[in-house]
């Protein structure tokens, strides 16, 4: 007898922590996140890291489909810049007018960044989670992103040029894509998007995704 499937998400795990080589410090991290899920005696059938190839290759993808349907574009992107840190911040994300990370000023930059038309699908948002109640659970959360959503969805930068860490823009290797395009996407990967088309139609959409809250910020 076949089961009937069942895909559940756990939130992306992040490896934000002391300045070190950015892959060096993700491969220590990842082993006690895996360490944590066998205490808790919970297996998994599928383990994935946005820097695995078949990652790269689904963003790159998905980058290259939502491009041609004319929901990429390029620009100018503007927001508090800390030079030693080489962060972008944006305006409350600053710690007293300061740096969150290393307490020191910041400056107004702007930088050339592929922008994705989010604004574009704020009615079409709202209207899904009109006819969808039980999508975004618990209530308290969905209340949140609704009057999120409805504050208005603004252009969202998904490119950067101040540093090399990620996925080149295909066709424009000076820009990296910005964590947006990089990081949600690692649910289709794990579905098997785009060539294992069999997994990918019988996994997603996913039943059950999990968020962390501070991919809203
Ligand atoms: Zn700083």
């Amino acid at each position: 007898m076949t089961k009937k499937k069942f895909y559940v998400t756990t939130p992306i795990y992040y490896v934000n922590d002391v300045p070190e080589t950015p892959k060096g410090l993700a491969d220590r991290v990842v082993v006690r996140f895996k360490d944590l899920w066998e205490s808790l005696n919970i297996s998994n059938d599928d383990f994935i890291r946005t820097t695995e190839e078949r990652h790269k290759k689904a963003v790159a993808e998905l980058f290259k489909i939502v491009q041609e349907k004319g929901d990429i574009y390029k620009g100018m992107y503007e927001d508090w810049y800390c030079t030693p840190c080489e962060s972008f911040f944006t305006e409350l994300q600053l710690v007293n007018g300061k740096c969150p990370d290393c307490g020191r000023p910041v400056e107004k930059l702007k930088e050339e960044s592929y922008f994705f038309k989010m604004s574009k699908y704020q009615d079409a948002l709202l209207k899904f989670y009109e006819e969808n109640p039980d999508f975004i659970q618990p209530v308290t959360r969905r209340n949140e992103i609704i009057s999120f959503v409805k504050g208005g969805l603004k252009d969202l930068s998904i490119s950067r040029t101040s540093f090399k860490w990620g996925i080149p823009v295909p066709g424009d290797e000076r820009h990296v894509i910005y964590v947006w395009f990089d990081a949600l996407t690692n649910y289709l990967t794990a579905a098997g998007f785009p060539d294992n088309k069999e997994r990918f139609n019988k996994y997603w959409p996913a039943d059950l995704m999990l968020y962390m809250s501070g991919l809203m910020h």
